[in-house]
């Protein structure tokens, strides 16, 4: 199996994976992934995870023009920026619409520089820091503009009242990783007000060595 079919096939089978899981609902979320030759295979607009056609897949030239498939996700310029600005890093990019990141999002004591309290090991070697972004109007170029913003130095991003944005080397990676997101912004709001142990300066300092993530 050629490296696109392969793609196209772990697209949708991750995508429906992460719907069945209810981790994205109705048409909500969008996949990239990064082929070789520099060309993305891209979810459409308006699809649903859990139903994507591998043949439909929108398939976008290195320039960002659509080459084949379907119209892309109109949330593009998210997965575009990551592309831009984290050119080594970035094989893959995947964003969902799911609750426990979004309701942590709505709260009001949220530092937005590192959204997620140190509950777990886990998110951080997978994240790293994720910066809390503001609200933008669906499809509002803007939007990639706040990622840009940060000159790559985050892998991870939530959009509040909107969701998670997370990068990776790959589309396994990437999908972890938000998986991971979303968990610990369950156990973040599980826990919340209950004074949770935290891990401590020294055991964060050892994982963002150890994993090489971005905590800057
Ligand atoms: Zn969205």
């Amino acid at each position: 199996m050629s490296e696109e079919a392969r793609l196209r096939e772990d697209i949708c089978l991750m995508a429906k994976s992460l719907y069945d899981r209810g981790l994205t609902a109705g048409s909500s979320g969008n996949i990239s992934v990064r082929l070789s030759d520099g060309r993305l295979l891209v979810t459409p607009t308006g699809s649903s995870f859990g139903r994507l056609d591998p043949a439909r897949l929108s398939s976008l030239g290195p320039d960002g023009r659509l080459i084949g498939g379907d119209k892309p996700t109109k949330e593009m310029p998210l997965h575009a920026a990551f592309y831009e600005t984290r050119p080594s890093k970035t094989g893959a990019v995947v964003h969902l619409h799911s609750c426990h990141s979004v309701a942590l999002s709505l709260l009001s004591d949220i530092d937005p520089d590192n959204m997620l309290p140190p509950l777990t090991a886990y998110s951080i070697m997978k994240l790293g820091k994720v910066k809390l972004l503001p609200y933008f109007m669906p499809g509002d170029p803007a939007m990639g503009d706040a990622i840009r913003g940060l000159a790559g130095k985050r892998s991870a991003v939530m959009l509040a009242a909107h969701g998670p944005v997370v990068s990776a080397k790959d589309l396994k990676a990437a999908v972890y990783a938000i998986e991971e997101l979303e968990e610990t912004a369950k156990l973040a709001i599980l826990t919340r007000g209950a004074n949770p142990s935290l891990l401590s300066q020294t055991q964060i300092a050892d994982l963002v060595r150890t994993y090489d993530v971005e905590w800057d």
